[in-house]
């Protein structure tokens, strides 16, 4: 292993640049020479590679998104366009490649190398936390500490002014970030995809006589449908007698300055990365498991994302927020 080669692919997340920055400087503390390209398979597709010094990566731990730019590139899907990308890297000499990702480039990154590519490890990244093989992806705790704020202030506001309401947040098909940010934020009801609630036996707890709460705040996860908390509201106006606002987090979740926790496991991440493919380790994951870094492999194209497990949490709000 003389040469790799990085980049950040599909949706960015805070604790990206961390990841970057410890892959710079881990190759250059082993004596590798480090290469990365803009917007993910695109730079390689485009054939546009450039070195990495360790001063390049100076003074971007602290900024969410990344450096390197992150972009979804459809020609990627094409073997045609992977052969021809596998002949460049071999030109360059391209040894080991580092990809910062979610779960759709990680299958990119196998099947690149299952087609004679170069070794590919891959750091999860995606403020979802839902990769299969680990209990970890950058950028998840920076994203429920963002819902935490906004939760926090609509508290405020629904306490003084006795109002109800929904907030939704991302998460995609999984509902970590609602159960999170949910018990940390006092949430009355929080509703995931794992553990689906029906709207009527959710009006009929609203309704009840015994509430004393005048405010009342309600976290959605958007379960794959972004903006379905309009359509819950819809029927909570019809079922119980109460007024909602909305608040839709968006993409307010995905960027921000990473937490400690973010930029610590990036840095962690992304130095594991590096050691992996000193050490011949290939085709996975960083991962996080059961509270250890370790070697995962790249997660199964067929399987579904990974999804909360037990409804614990779900369990212990209703309980808190009697
Ligand atoms: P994420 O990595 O965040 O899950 P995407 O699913 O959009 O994001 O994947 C990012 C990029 O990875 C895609 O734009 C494409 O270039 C590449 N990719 C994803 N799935 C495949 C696949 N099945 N075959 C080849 N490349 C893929």
């Amino acid at each position: 292993m003389k040469k790799i080669l990085l980049l950040t692919s599909g949706g960015d997340a805070p604790g990206m640049n961390a990841a970057i920055r410890a892959v710079v400087r881990s190759s250059h503390y082993h004596k590798l020479e480090i290469f990365a390209c803009h917007n993910g398979y695109q730079g390689l597709v485009d054939h546009d590679i450039f070195p990495m010094q360790p001063s390049d990566v100076t003074g971007c731990i602290q900024y969410g998104g990344t450096i390197l730019r992150s972009s979804r590139c459809r020609a990627f899907y094409e073997k045609e366009t992977r052969q021809k990308v596998k002949e460049f890297l071999a030109n360059k000499g391209i040894d080991g490649l580092v990809i910062i990702g979610g779960d759709g480039s990680f299958r990119g990154a196998a099947l690149l190398e299952s087609e004679g590519g170069p070794k590919c490890i891959g750091i999860p990244a995606t403020i979802d936390n839902d990769i299969r093989g680990t209990e970890y992806t950058l950028g998840f705790d920076t994203a429920r500490n963002t819902a935490l704020a906004a939760i926090d202030k609509i508290r405020d506001t629904a306490h003084s002014s006795n109002r109800y309401f929904i907030v939704e947040v991302m998460g995609r098909r999984a509902g970590f970030l609602a159960v999170d940010a949910g018990i940390a934020g006092g949430a009355e009801y929080i509703i995931t995809p794992e553990f689906p609630v029906s709207i009527e036996k959710l009006a009929k707890q609203i309704n009840a006589p015994k509430r004393e709460k005048k405010s009342l705040i309600i976290i959605v996860a958007e379960a794959g449908k972004p903006g379905i908390s309009l359509e819950i509201v819809k029927k909570l106006r019809d079922l119980t007698p109460f007024e909602y606002r909305v608040c839709v987090l968006g993409h307010t979740q995905r960027g921000g300055s990473p937490t400690v926790m973010d930029r610590e496991i990036g840095s962690r991440m992304g130095n594991l990365a590096v050691n992996s493919l000193l050490d011949g380790k290939t085709n996975a994951i960083t991962a996080m498991q059961k509270g250890r870094l370790t070697l995962a492999p790249f997660p199964d194209p067929d399987a579904p994302c990974r999804q909360l497990e037990t409804s614990d949490l779900l369990n212990l709000s209703e309980v808190l927020a009697t």
